[in-house]
């Protein structure tokens, strides 16, 4: 589903990105953990394309996400079609990122209204169907001012999936929460890891890693140092940068 090659990027001199290859295959979870400032955050944003790499190759799908190959050479897509391609790339952010003006119900339909073109009747129905796998359906008139940090998080995770994504996108979803309430995130998203559902999870959460994971990842100074099963790499870490990294947030 998802797949990089040589995936590099700079920032003017500083580069972030040194070649990271990357398979995630449909259905499963890769989770993505390394120190701040390795580059796990600009790598998700690559494969959004809301970052233009600045070498490799990276596919969703088996599509450039900001490219079409016409002849032997690839094209800028336009904006509309672009939006149109992260649409299906469902991205979630330790800041939730809700609509903060608009009701759970309102976040929920704003996009496939709008980018799927559902009918309104449709889109409510899924929405509430979306809001019962996440436990909120009492929650569906609320602002988001009005529910805890978990339950906007539930909320944005539902209204990435009425969108009906190929991929979703985890930055840290649960680092901004109170401890009590990392759980019943990690729930929902243990659920939709068991439905079936393609992930690449950048967290601290290495239970999480240990239990969900179908592999662990390890970046560390805009490269891979390691990666592999999950329960194999933090019982038994091969690169001493890992084992230091793990020894300090286990
Ligand atoms: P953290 O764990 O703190 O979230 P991270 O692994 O997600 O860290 P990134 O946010 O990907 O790290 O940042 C990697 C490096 O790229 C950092 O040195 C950061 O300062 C730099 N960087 C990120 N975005 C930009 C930008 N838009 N312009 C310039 N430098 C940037
Ligand atoms: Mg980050």
């Amino acid at each position: 589903m998802v797949f990089a090659r040589g995936v590099r990027k700079s920032y003017g001199p500083l580069e972030v990105l040194k070649g990271v290859d990357i398979d995630v295959p449909v259905g499963s979870v890769a989770c993505i953990i390394g120190p701040s400032g390795s580059g796990k955050s600009t790598f998700l944003r690559c494969i959004n394309h809301l970052e233009k790499l600045t070498g490799g190759i990276l596919l969703v799908d088996g599509a450039f996400v900001g490219y079409d190959l016409r002849g032997d050479r690839l094209h800028e897509v336009k904006d509309d079609e672009l939006c149109q391609r992260r649409a299906e790339i469902g991205m979630l952010f330790q800041s939730f990122n809700l609509f903060s003006h608009m009701t759970v119900m309102e976040n929920l339909v704003e996009a496939p209204i709008h980018v799927r073109r559902l009918p309104v009747d449709q889109a409510k129905a899924e929405a509430m169907e979306l809001l019962a796998r996440v436990g909120l359906s009492d929650k569906v008139d609320r602002y988001p001012r009005e529910l805890s940090g978990g339950q906007q998080q539930r909320v944005a995770i539902a209204r990435a999936m009425a969108m009906k994504p190929k991929v979703l996108l985890f930055d840290e979803p649960t680092s901004a929460l109170d401890p009590e309430l990392v759980g019943e995130v990690l729930q929902v998203m243990r659920d939709l890891a068991e439905a079936g559902m393609t992930m690449v999870v950048v967290t601290h959460e290495i239970g999480f890693a240990r239990e969900i994971g179908d592999q662990l990842i390890f970046m560390d100074g805009g490269v891979i140092v390691e990666q592999g099963n999950p329960r194999e790499m933090i019982a038994d870490p091969q690169s001493p940068r890992t084992r230091e990294f793990l020894s300090k947030v286990l």
